[in-house]
């Protein structure tokens, strides 16, 4: 129970409902991978592979086996493999002809691989077939990762795409067949620590790296087909970037060598440790190095030079998930939440983020009225940071769509309540949501008189809700966000 309370907390309700809709049989699984993930073992051995795909799949996928038998072998927990590991095909044509579903044979043969070698697999990328090819003829890089039961535990389309003209040098716009991922996936907990799953030209955006770390990832993982001329120029040293400012380990897969006449790989797969040393690394053609990962070490590095508490987000404000899955989090996260001088129980909140939560108004003005506040208890809207203003007024565009659902009202209106000369009588800058339909009031514009006068008069106990009240209504608008199964 205790594991599935914590479970719980690190994914999100959201994704929980999200994994229950979609892959049911893969829930059971992942929370007994986040059992594990929490009680990793401290040192791991991990296989970082390097290969030279062409557009010979069963080629390709033979190399593999090899890759993943041999790693097995040597006692790795873990595999990773690089970017297109299933093919480089040699048109966009031939790219997208090849490609194939999530439920596909290549995934297949990578989930019967991970079982009968009793390993974790990253398959650093797919081609998945695109959701209409018809309509929009693309595919999803995709990094999916595969337990050693082989089922997959998570999936990650890759969100920055390469499109780069270096005249003479490098010609790729990876935008023309593939359609980017829209979301930063949670650390997926496995027995060696929490991954960040990125994909090659990800690691140049630090903003995803530290995103990653601040969702608690303890390795990310660059599995990379990158080009001979940027690898030469940047590979390591972003790699070691990347280590060093997360201090997290750093795990790079690649492609190497000639995959076609158009195209080779600069290869050098490594593995970097949180102080941004270079622990592993392949020497030429299709190889595997191993590695070690302590996460003692990374807890160690961490500890020794606290950088995430001397951040001074102040100043630039923090990386934030923005509003997707992975950035909402369960109100029960605390018992309950300032606001102002008054305490708002997490029973009242129906919505909550890593900056902003939503909760059911003591005095409604009318049904379904309710208020959106960032958490930190600031009284102007000046004072936020620009972090917390995009995530307060994205909660407030999720909790307009919420009301106007569960209240069933084509329209709302929306009061930003900004400093006592407005009226405040909480300090604490919030948003006044009300949903509205014709004729509710008897003048369209009653609304502002109502909002200045509804909490004047506390004495009038009559329309002040009750606690039990409010988490009805709470419980309510919260099944219209994750809908029960
Ligand atoms: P304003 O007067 O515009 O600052 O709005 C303050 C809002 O906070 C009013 O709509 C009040 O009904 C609401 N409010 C005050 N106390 C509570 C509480 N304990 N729980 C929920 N809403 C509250």
């Amino acid at each position: 129970m205790h594991i599935l309370h914590r479970y719980f907390h690190s994914y999100g309700v959201k994704n929980i409902f999200r994994l229950i809709f979609r892959r049911p049989e893969t829930l059971l699984t992942n929370m007994a991978a986040f059992s594990q993930g929490n009680t990793a073992r401290q040192k791991s051995l991990i296989a970082v592979c390097q290969m030279t795909a062409t557009s010979q799949k069963n080629d390709n996928v033979q190399t593999i086996l090899n890759l993943v038998s041999k790693a097995s072998a040597m006692g790795a927990q873990m595999v990773f493999l690089p970017e297109a590991c299933d093919y480089i095909g040699e048109s966009k044509e031939q790219s997208l002809d090849l490609s194939e579903p999530i439920t596909g044979t290549f995934l297949q043969e990578m989930k019967t691989a991970a079982v009968q070698n009793k390993v974790w697999l990253s398959i650093g990328g797919y081609h998945q077939k695109g959701p209409d090819t018809e309509k929009v003829p693309k595919i999803i890089n995709t990094h999916v990762i595969i337990d050693d039961q082989g089922n997959i535990q998570s999936a990650y389309g890759k969100t920055h795409l390469f499109d780069v003209d270096i005249p003479g040098k490098v010609r790729l716009c990876e935008s023309d067949s593939v359609i980017p991922g829209t979301e930063i996936v949670p650390p997926v907990p496995t027995p060696i620590g929490r991954i960040g799953l990125a994909i090659c030209y990800d690691m140049r955006f630090p903003e995803l790296a530290l995103s990653l770390a601040q969702q608690g990832a303890q390795i990310i993982t660059y599995p990379s087909a990158f080009t001979q001329t940027t690898g030469m120029a940047h590979w390591e040293s972003i790699l070691r970037a990347r280590a060093i400012e997360t201090q997290c380990y750093v795990v790079a897969a690649a492609q190497t060598g000639k995959h076609n006449v158009k195209r080779s790989s600069y290869g050098h797969a490594m593995v970097v440790d949180p102080w941004g040393a270079i622990i592993a690394q392949c020497s030429e053609g299709v190889s595997l190095c191993l590695a070690e990962i302590d996460l003692d070490y990374v807890a160690k590095v961490r500890s020794e030079m606290p950088v995430w508490q001397h951040r001074r987000t102040d100043l630039y404000g923090r990386v934030t998930a923005l509003h997707s899955d992975s950035s909402i989090i369960s109100p029960e996260e605390q018992d309950s939440y300032q606001f102002g001088h008054v305490i708002i129980k997490s029973s009242q909140v129906f919505y909550r983020t890593l900056l902003s939560l939503a909760f059911v108004n003591i005095k409604p003005v009318l049904p379904g009225h309710v208020l959106v506040a960032p958490i930190r208890p600031v009284e102007r809207l000046s004072d936020l940071s620009p972090a917390e203003v995009t995530d307060l007024f994205m909660t407030v565009q999720q909790v307009v769509n919420t009301v106007k659902q569960c209240f069933d009202v084509p329209s709302s209106t929306i009061a930003v309540q900004d400093g006592v000369g407005a009226g405040q009588t909480v300090k604490h800058v919030h948003v006044h949501v009300v949903p509205r339909k014709q004729g509710d009031l008897t003048n369209n514009d009653d609304i502002y008189d109502h909002l200045e006068n509804h909490d004047k008069c506390w004495s009038e106990t009559r329309t002040v809700q009750s606690e039990q009240d409010m988490a009805t209504q709470s419980q309510r608008l919260r099944l219209c966000i994750y809908p029960s199964p």
